[in-house]
């Protein structure tokens, strides 16, 4: 008669050591009380997901604030759906939000004592614990191709039972040692699966940081652990891993909830602690229809990370704003504290809405505008420069143009008690400020933007007399002389007597210094007029002028 540690080590004879060996050669952690010890598990199959982004900076937030630590592990046991180079790439974009990890995986490297942290390199430490539960008789291999899983289920569901590998309807587990023993020998292919010792009827008690304490159905599911390339599941790694690695909350997708009993059990199984879970809402959006609905990767642009830096948002804007959706005390906070010093926020899972976070642009936009009107101007160089590299080599061109040029462009009422808040985004900022430089200036030209109902002739003769207006002066000056010239050409010193006496009056100064601020920007809405006039440089301006009056 086989045992079935006889069974284990046909299955497993290079694996001799043990579970007691991995405990001593991954100790616990020599960390202060409460440190909470977190982990971002990507798997390499694509981008970071805005959704990923928003669980990685909670994982980060908490390991930071407890003196803890926060690490990466790469999830790449399901190598059919393995996208080369997206590890890096992940990485690179976690860095621009300032997420680096204290140890783990770092693409060209690794850092930290509980390593491997990329799974394919750590296949002997799943076949230790995989040998363990074979010599305990908690697992057994299968020989079931996916023809006769396939063939279960229809049965399955042609009789309304429940789906799956359990029970009755776990062929393998019924097999005798000696049964499993020959059949390998033999070489069939066969995975490994856990034995359940639960039933679906049942209800366990679980607790989670977000959702708190619930019911949910216990797991009899005979799952696959081990795959036939040598690789084991999500589950059984997830396991594994967190036990070793010593992750005290495992942060992670809503959508791990239904496969938490799963997990338990194995935990159980190992004779191990389980950490904490804390399970973080999808995010959501308001679709075209009005209805909810998941960010899809499909669909949405903005399911992607990489489409707000490739549109040039702040990241810091992005994260602020994230947490707004992480912690419904967080805006109020950042409001008190001027857009400033996040760190000092204290995350808490309590504060966590369980409802689906739904995104809103517009609300990221606003963030974005609060937070670049708080840059210096040399801040918004930096980060300019620092996208047009990467995104817009039309915008770089015209920053190279001269530094200091773009700096007083950006400095229009900056350092002032109320800065404009004109940027949300570096993305669109020629369009913002495209004027600005002479050549793009010339193409953009639109004489039809002048008041079609003020004569042409006035309008040249406005222009040509505002080449007098002496903006070497302060403000208020300037636009005194704004309006003696408005008067000069009979335009009303303000709206308000424009409107008294309309008959009298071909317009009133508003009209003026809408026709200057045409000219010289080729639109309507622009920045402070007198500002624009001072970065624009008295030379600029008499040849904007004279230009506009030669095409009247
Ligand atoms: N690799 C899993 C995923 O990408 C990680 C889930 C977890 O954090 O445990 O969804």
């Amino acid at each position: 008669m086989i045992t079935s540690k006889q069974l284990a080590d046909l299955i497993f004879p290079e694996v001799t050591k043990t579970i007691d060996d991995l405990e001593k050669l991954f100790p616990s952690r020599n960390l202060p009380q409460g440190a909470e010890v977190t982990r971002f598990a990507p798997s390499p199959t694509g981008f970071l997901h805005t959704g990923s982004l928003f669980t990685s900076m909670i994982c980060q937030k908490l390991a930071k604030q407890t003196n803890g630590v926060f690490y990466i592990r790469l999830e790449d046991t399901d190598t059919k759906r393995e996208i080369q180079g997206s590890g890096e790439k992940l990485l690179d974009e976690m860095k621009q939000f300032n997420l680096i990890p204290n140890e783990g995986y770092f693409g060209s490297y690794q850092k930290g004592n509980y390593g491997p942290y990329i799974q394919s390199q750590r296949s002997e430490i799943y076949k230790i614990c995989i040998k363990y539960l074979l010599q305990q008789g908690l697992a057994y291999p299968c020989f079931c191709s996916s023809k006769d899983i396939e063939e279960l289920r229809t049965v399955q569901e042609a009789n309304k039972i429940l789906p799956g590998y359990y029970g009755p309807y776990a062929k393998c587990r019924s097999l005798s040692l000696d049964e499993a023993y020959e059949k390998i020998k033999n070489k069939e292919p066969f995975v490994i699966r856990f034995k359940s010792s639960g039933n679906h009827n049942n209800k366990i008690k679980v607790d989670d940081l977000i959702h708190g304490t619930f019911s949910i159905a216990e797991n009899d599911q005979d799952i696959v652990i081990y795959k036939s390339d040598g690789l084991p599941t999500y589950h059984f790694a997830h396991v594994c891993d967190d036990h070793f690695m010593h992750t005290t909350t495992v942060i992670r997708g809503e959508e791990w909830i239904s496969s938490l009993p799963i997990h338990l059990q194995l935990f159980k199984a190992m004779n191990w602690q389980p950490p904490k879970y804390a399970h973080v809402p999808v995010i959501m959006k308001v679709d075209e229809n009005g209805n909810k609905r998941k960010l899809s990767k499909r669909k949405d642009a903005e399911a992607a990370v990489s489409y707000f830096l490739d549109d040039g948002y702040p990241s810091e804007a992005l994260i602020m704003y994230l947490m707004t959706i992480a912690n419904s005390n967080f805006e109020e906070w950042i409001f008190e504290h001027d857009f400033k010093n996040m760190e000092e926020f204290e995350f808490s899972f309590s504060k966590m809405s369980l409802d689906g976070a739904l995104f809103d642009i517009n609300k990221l936009q606003f963030f974005a505008r609060e937070i670049l009107a708080r840059k210096t101007k040399h801040e918004m160089l930096l980060m300019a420069l620092d996208f047009a590299n990467k995104h817009d080599q039309n915008l770089l061109y015209h920053i190279n143009l001269n530094h200091e040029y773009f700096e007083e462009i950006m400095n229009i009422e900056r350092e002032v008690e109320k800065p404009r808040k004109d940027y949300y985004k570096f993305g669109n900022m020629l369009d913002y400020i495209g004027f600005f430089y002479h050549d793009l200036y010339d193409v953009n030209i639109d004489i039809n933007l002048f008041n079609q109902n003020i004569d042409k002739t006035i309008i040249k003769n406005v222009l040509l007399d505002l080449k007098k207006l002496d903006f070497s002066k302060p403000q208020n000056e300037w636009f005194e002389q704004m309006k003696e010239i408005a008067s000069k050409h009979n335009f009303a010193s303000s709206n308000k007597e424009y409107k008294q006496n309309k008959d009298m009056y071909v317009g009133q100064v508003g009209d003026v210094a809408e026709m200057l601020r045409i000219t010289l920007c080729n639109r309507k809405n622009a920045p402070n007029l007198y500002c624009v006039m001072v970065v624009l440089g008295k030379n600029e301006v008499m040849r904007r002028i004279d230009k506009i009056v030669t095409l009247l």
